[in-house]
């Protein structure tokens, strides 16, 4: 043989294997089995990304992916991430962040706490006392207030001890969906109680509760023979508010004002499900209903959650007429929906100060300081040889609240590229991913992590390496 003839140069790009392969290395396998997945497969990515532009080779693809997943840590339940999507309430990211004095409480409490014992007495207390002692002062209108596990136990626990096996009158504009799949008809339902809807989808009017009560059974005749065609047993008036959309329009809801003596007429029971957990109106959020005005438009229960504007701990407020209040608290179901001693100690705490929730104080955050904080970010990456552009950028208030009111404010927009490893860094940063960029909002990043919030993005950029600098990840290939 007189040599072998002259073979074309290979393609670097050759040998990359496909990222399930990588992903079923005997190196990688135990990596994606502790991180999870979904987690391997966004390191597996960045990594093909890299030997496809040449920067990596294809042998040294799973070696290094084995690394990098080595290197993360396992996850520990929860990590925490720094929140740049300007969104306050993130549903996703455990909704409302406790402030300084409510993660002191929690912890605290961690250890043996006063829960139900009176340290005056040395006798037994009242469960969660002092908490429902500053839901009183926080709420007068309330005469008595129970704490449950979250909004949505709190309103079974309402249609529970008021109304299973009856029925509940409610607006067909009212019957959604909260999130994730669970729907409000459902979650009634599932207490026993009968929704008896009234109105249409966009308009109800006060004549419509009115008829339906004067269709319905005589008090204590229903139940007994209850065949087809029976008359409705009436056992409470619902009134939910629709706090993640907004139907525009032709439109027309009973104020609760105006259905409270439709319902006292009946003598009935008016349960408000406010949603948001305002606690008296905000002038900001003019479309956000609070208990304080509900209670006093004559609603007989309101129901809430705490980790929504309150800026709380997770939990469901009851708040209202006291008879009704301790029906609910002495069916045996508070007893499986009642919260621990952290998310009193939490709440506690809250209440005490809930303009200095974090919460409340990004969603106040004035436009001018945002506006430096997010030129500063941008002059330290700058510093460092990372471009990034000031943009204006409205935030939104989020879980369910206030849909439409923009939050207006700044961002810092950098390559879409950068999204993905910064979810992957250490502190996790969550960007908004919009119109082919990566936005940070510094909204709801306590001013105290800015510094830590640049050098994730330092970081990040560090590991995307050529990702940032426009080229699609994939290198125009789909994946394998
Ligand atoms: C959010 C919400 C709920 C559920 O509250 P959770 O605290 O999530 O259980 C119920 N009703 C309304 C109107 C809501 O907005």
């Amino acid at each position: 043989m007189a040599g072998d003839p002259p073979r074309p140069a290979p393609d670097p790009r050759r040998g990359i294997p496909p990222v399930d392969t990588v992903l079923r290395d005997p190196e990688v396998v135990d990596h994606v089995a502790r991180l999870g997945r979904q987690r391997a497969l966004g390191v597996a990515q960045e990594v093909l990304g890299l030997a496809r532009h040449g920067a990596l080779p294809p042998a040294a693809v799973v070696d290094e992916v084995a690394a990098r997943l080595g290197d993360l840590d396992a996850p520990r339940g929860t990590r925490p991430v720094l929140n740049a999507t300007g969104v306050v309430v993130h549903t996703n990211l455990g909704r409302a962040p406790l402030g300084e004095a409510a993660t002191a409480a929690l912890v605290a409490a961690a250890g043996y706490a006063d829960v139900e014992l009176d340290l005056t007495t040395g006798r037994r207390g009242r469960r969660g006392g002092s908490v429902v002692d500053a839901l009183l002062r926080a709420v007068p209108e309330a005469e008595d207030a129970l704490v449950v596990n979250n909004g949505a136990a709190a309103l079974l626990l309402a249609m529970t001890a008021l109304a299973a096996g009856r029925e509940v009158l409610v607006s067909r504009g009212e019957l959604v969906e909260i999130g994730d799949g669970f729907r409000l008809p459902d979650l009634v339902g599932s207490s026993g109680a009968r929704l008896l809807e009234v109105g249409t989808t966009n308009r109800t009017h006060r004549a419509d509760y009115e008829r339906a009560l004067a269709d319905r059974a005589p008090a204590g005749g229903a139940g007994q023979d209850r065949g087809p065609g029976a008359r409705p047993d009436v056992a409470a008036v619902l009134k939910v508010h629709p706090g993640n959309y907004r139907v525009t329009g032709f439109t027309s809801a009973v104020p609760v004002a105006e259905l409270a003596p439709v319902a006292r007429g009946a003598g009935l029971p008016l349960v408000v499900d406010t949603g948001s957990g305002l606690l008296e109106p905000d002038p900001a959020l003019p479309d956000e209903p609070d208990a304080r005005s509900a209670l006093r438009d004559g609603a007989g229960l309101v129901v809430a959650s705490a980790d929504k504007l309150l800026g709380g701990p997770q939990a469901g407020l009851v708040l209202g007429d006291a008879v009704l209040v301790e029906r609910l608290r002495r069916h045996p179901m508070a007893r499986a929906l009642r919260v621990d001693k952290l998310t009193l100690a939490a709440l506690g705490a809250t209440l005490r100060d809930p303009a200095s929730a974090p919460v409340s104080v990004a969603r106040r955050a004035p436009a001018d300081e945002l506006l430096a904080r997010a030129e500063a970010l941008r002059a330290t990456l700058a510093r460092r040889g990372l471009a990034a552009e000031v943009v204006p950028h409205d935030g939104r208030v989020g879980g369910g609240g206030a849909p439409g009111v923009p939050l207006p404010g700044w961002a810092l927009a950098l390559p879409e590229g950068l999204a993905g490893p910064l979810r992957l860094g250490d502190p996790a940063v969550l960007a908004r991913v919009h119109d082919g960029r990566c936005l940070l909002d510094p909204r709801c990043v306590p001013p105290a992590q800015d510094a830590v919030l640049a050098g994730a993005v330092l970081a990040a950029a560090g590991r995307a390496g050529d990702v940032t600098s426009g080229v699609p990840p994939t290198g125009g290939r789909p994946a394998r």
